[in-house]
């Protein structure tokens, strides 16, 4: 999708830390960290939040959250770690293309809904 920062992050038109990438994931540090551990994992297919994804998006999306489940030592969440993804302006959205917060340790901040 043109214009869109996530897909020219996955493209590599814009640097990211990435931590993992398969064909159909890529995981980056978030550029503004909400906890000690902030990484987003963003689908590789664009599209704007969870009500607008289609049966198999949603059957890749998790199994994206399948394998992240065997990620949590390399990622360095052994001690536990939150999931979120906001959904329209109202609930805190600034990037319109799906990403799910992976939150890790204390929280450092207060923009997270
Ligand atoms: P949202 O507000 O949509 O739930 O989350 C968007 C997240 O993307 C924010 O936590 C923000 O810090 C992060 N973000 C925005 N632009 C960039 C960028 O260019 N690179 C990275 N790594 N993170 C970004
Ligand atoms: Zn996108």
């Amino acid at each position: 999708m043109e214009n869109c920062i996530f897909c020219k992050i996955i493209k590599g038109e814009i640097p990211s830390v990435k931590v993992y990438e398969d064909e159909d994931m890529l995981i980056i540090k978030d550029v503004n960290p909400q906890a000690k551990i902030h990484l987003l994992l963003l689908p590789k297919e664009h599209y704007a939040d969870i009500t607008e994804m289609s049966d198999a998006q949603a059957q890749t999306l998790a199994r994206c959250l399948k394998k992240l489940s065997t990620m949590v030592d390399a990622l360095g969440l052994n001690d536990g770690f939150r999931l979120v993804s906001n959904k329209g302006a109202h609930a805190c959205q600034s990037v319109g293309h799906l990403h799910i917060h992976i939150l890790g340790g204390n929280q450092l901040g207060d923009r997270m809904c």
